[in-house]
């Protein structure tokens, strides 16, 4: 195991230098053009590479919603009044300014959730894209003219829900703050952005700016604060037109049932128990290294993760042997190393989750090729206190174990033999989820079909987590509806309304029909 220590560098310290620098009077929700800091202290931000506690923060509460709430409805008549043109060109603002805020919003990302550096840099670089992919839209939503018996003009209109509440989760935090503002904004929609209670800064600097960049106040904003608060507050408010949710499966469910009972409608993007199949003839090298991206890129933390390894019996023994030596080879340390390759994990709590997963896979018959809890080269260094699993292999991962099925979120893979393309493609479908997977194989043919069986949003052939703007992305099953990328999220931003213009006075203009 590569081990980059740079025992002050991802301290509290570090991660407190970072938050003064960018909210100088404290941090806070972002409402109507400004950050709220102050009144409260009651939520402590803690270091995932130390442990330490490096700032708090206050809920932003019922009364921070009502301003939150507030600020978004004007926003929405604002941001709706103005013409597409002119939405397009603030939002290739808004790009343009967070390319130039790039780097400071990648150690920014860093050092307040332990993200490995290289990872936020590129996450930054995608959510300059993202609004400029979405100011190319935003000049470009048009209705339709449908032809209709009678003497009749009968139009379409693409009308915004008026406000749109995001709530997001900790793993990446700035990425989907991006991924879920920049389409509903050139729809026309003002966005509050609920961060995770264990990331927000991110989210805050973001809106700060594009607030800086030209967006109207109250366009974007950002409530600062926990899930069943401040987050309960804003799902269920009938101000709101739209909730989009990233997360977990039950909080998600939770809070699609509550906007629901408030008449609002909601996107869901979950969690993911993605297969990553390799047969014999694939080039096991590349299939190697894809299978190390797919699971141990972000410590696992990822909605797409690639968690269930099956492989070809012939090849079974020898490309778990490969994945084992590579991942013993992966740099693991400091998140504000430039070399990093795999950070800690985000929580304490999330930390007892993942070794006990570790755990139960092992009982249920999970054989530990690699992987350790904190090794000895970090015990006496500054990041000792921190939350770290080394990148964990266990092999003999057959249906009966828990990990088969249960989401792990954490640097963990679980890795099968099969034998036969019917036997693969069963397993990958063994699971309720349906978010992501891939196939390794030199016949083509064999590819399409793998992908075509597979129940999940999005599929890869030897490749694994490539994932761009202009394609949708989202789940099958239970890893939610809805796509949240894409041409046709601009549909899931957007209502459309119907337009009767009768075009001769003559005859009846009124059918009778009881709908
Ligand atoms: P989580 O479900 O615990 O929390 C997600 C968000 O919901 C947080 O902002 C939280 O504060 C908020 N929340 C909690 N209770 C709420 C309530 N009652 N009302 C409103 N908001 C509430 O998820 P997490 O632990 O932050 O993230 C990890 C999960 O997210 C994993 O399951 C992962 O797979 C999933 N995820 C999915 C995608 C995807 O695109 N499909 C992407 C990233 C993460």
């Amino acid at each position: 195991m590569t081990i980059t220590t740079a025992p002050t560098s991802s301290s509290a310290a570090t991660a407190k230098a970072v938050l003064d620098a960018a909210f100088p009077a404290g941090l806070g929700s972002f409402v109507d053009g400004r950050v709220l800091a102050g009144s409260g202290d009651n939520i402590t931000l803690t270091a995932a590479a130390t442990g330490e506690a490096f700032a708090t923060f206050a809920d932003a509460g019922a009364e921070g919603a009502e301003a939150i709430l507030e600020s978004a409805t004007a926003g929405a008549a604002t941001w709706g009044a103005m013409s597409g043109f002119e939405r397009a060109a603030i939002l290739r603002n808004v790009s343009r300014a967070v390319e130039d805020h790039a780097e400071e919003l990648a150690i920014l990302e860093s050092a307040t959730t332990g993200k490995p550096i290289r990872d936020a840099r590129v996450e930054a670089a995608k959510v300059a894209e993202m609004f400029g992919y979405y100011s190319g839209w935003a000049d470009k939503l048009t209705g339709q003219t449908i032809p209709v018996p009678g003497n009749w003009h009968t139009y379409t209109e693409r009308v915004p829900w008026g406000v749109v509440v995001a709530i997001t989760p900790w793993n990446a935090p700035m990425f989907t703050a991006g991924w879920n503002s920049a389409a509903p904004l050139a729809a026309g929609n003002a966005v509050i952005i609920k961060p995770s209670e264990f990331t927000p800064a991110s989210s805050v600097r973001l809106a700060q700016i594009a607030h800086g960049a030209g967006l109207p106040a109250g366009v974007f904003n950002v409530a600062a604060g926990l899930g069943h608060t401040v987050g309960a507050t804003l799902t269920t408010d009938r101000r709101v037109g739209k909730v989009s949710f990233i997360g977990s499966v039950p909080t998600g469910r939770r809070v699609a049932v509550a906007a629901a009972q408030a008449g609002i409608p909601a996107l869901l993007e979950l969690g993911g128990k993605s297969a990553n199949i390799v047969f014999a003839d694939a080039d096991l090298d590349r299939a190697a290294d894809g299978a190390i991206s797919a699971i141990f890129s972000g410590a696992g933390q990822s909605c797409v993760a690639g968690s269930r390894l099956l492989v070809e019996r012939s090849v079974h023994a020898q490309f778990v042997d490969m994945v084992a030596a590579k991942a013993a080879r992966l740099r693991v340390g400091d998140p504000l190393h430039a070399d990093t390759e795999v950070g800690p994990i985000i929580t304490a709590q999330q930390f007892a989750t993942v070794t006990s997963l570790i755990q139960a896979g092992m009982t249920d018959g999970g054989r530990r090729v690699t992987g350790a809890t904190l090794p000895k080269e970090l015990a006496g260094s500054g990041l000792a206190g921190g939350h770290w699993v080394m990148p964990t292999l266990l092999d003999g991962v057959t249906p009966a174990n828990r990990l088969e099925t249960t989401e792990v979120f954490g640097p963990v893979v679980g890795a099968d033999a099969f034998d036969t393309e019917a036997e693969a493609i069963a397993r990958a479908n063994n699971t309720n989820f349906g978010l992501a997977g891939a196939v390794w194989t030199s016949d083509v043919s064999r590819a399409h079909h793998v992908a075509r069986e597979v129940k999940a949003g999005t599929f890869w052939i030897n490749s694994y987590k490539t994932i761009h703007v202009a394609v949708p992305f989202g789940g099958f099953g239970d890893s939610g509806h809805g796509r949240s990328s894409g041409p046709g999220v601009l549909d899931e931003y957007t209502q459309t309304k119907a337009i009767w213009v009768p075009t001769r006075a003559a005859g009846s203009p009124f059918p009778s029909l009881s709908y």
